[in-house]
């Protein structure tokens, strides 16, 4: 009998059929529909806008919008640990930059020697996808590999997360991935405070040039650093919240789905909530 499917292919699929079945997922049908993502999902090219540099916008007061009430009662309990709901949340003092890009953005971060973490690094890794996505994911920090690279995502958890999008009915080209630091923090280290408040504002530049629909934080450090709350993701995870009038859903970075692989269900619920707000169909047969 002919080969149907080359090598690689057969080693992809199987390496999909493992993480479906990691997820909980195990009855598939032959005559199920090809998930499409909406048309505004399709990559659109990147807009060669004229380059001027411009200077960070200072903070200026304005409202906050409200978060869910559940999360602001249970975020009130402890005194010692910032609420998700802070009374003056800097993120949303800062005022939107008018005919912001990310080709602005990278050109304004340059050759970035602003805090430590360029002493030891090899490639900025700014992000990667498509400027116009609905969907942007945010993790930590640039691994060994994403600095050799220059791309985020591109080791072990970064297939790992190519799987989950694939399996949302996405390409990774669909969406855009990020990071809160775009410097490998030394030893895979967590980002440091005054790291992350000196790169913050680019990632936030980058959130509102893109305006996705739906934002989601890859781990305690994104979700902490954009909800500005020192609470643990647990106590949030798969939550609706918001950024900057956006909705945010925090969920578990794919490193630690590698070291605990039961957590992935839960991540595929909270995936699932996303795809309901993106339109993309939620199959039978995944876990609720
Ligand atoms: N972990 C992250 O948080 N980001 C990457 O780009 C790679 C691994």
């Amino acid at each position: 009998m002919p080969e149907r499917f080359s090598a690689a292919l057969q080693d992809k699929l199987s390496k999909r059929l493992s993480y479906y079945q990691d997820i909980g997922i195990r009855l598939f049908y032959r005559d199920r529909l090809v998930v499409r993502a909406p048309a505004e999902l399709a990559p659109t090219p990147m807009p060669i806008p004229i380059v001027r540099e411009e200077p960070l916008p200072k903070p200026s007061p304005k409202p906050v919008p409200p978060l869910a009430p559940s999360v602001l009662a249970s975020a009130a309990q402890k005194s010692s640990v910032l609420p998700l709901a802070p009374k003056v949340s800097l993120f949303d003092a800062v005022n939107k930059i008018t005919d912001d890009s990310l080709l602005k953005i990278r050109t304004d971060l340059g050759e970035c020697t602003r805090c430590k973490l360029h002493t030891t690094r090899n490639k900025i890794v700014f992000g990667d996808g498509n400027p116009k996505a609905q969907l942007v994911f945010v993790g930590e920090g640039p691994g060994r590999d994403e600095d050799a690279q220059g791309l985020p995502f591109v080791g072990r958890a970064g297939k790992l997360l190519t799987q989950m999008i694939e399996a949302m009915g996405l390409q990774r080209k669909d969406t855009y991935i990020c990071n809160v630091v775009k410097c490998r923090p030394p030893e895979n280290r967590l980002p440091e405070p005054d790291e992350i408040k000196t790169c913050s504002p680019f990632l936030l530049r980058q959130l509102d040039a893109i305006a996705p629909k739906v934002i989601v934080c890859l781990g305690a450090c994104a979700a902490q650093t954009l909800l500005e709350t020192n609470r643990g993701i647990s106590h949030f995870r798969g939550e609706w919240l918001e950024f900057r009038g956006t909705r945010l859903l925090a969920t578990y970075h794919p490193a630690y789905l590698l070291r605990n692989p039961a957590a992935k269900a839960d991540v595929w619920k909270d995936l699932q909530k996303v795809m309901a707000v993106l339109g993309l169909e939620v199959k039978k047969g995944k876990p609720s």
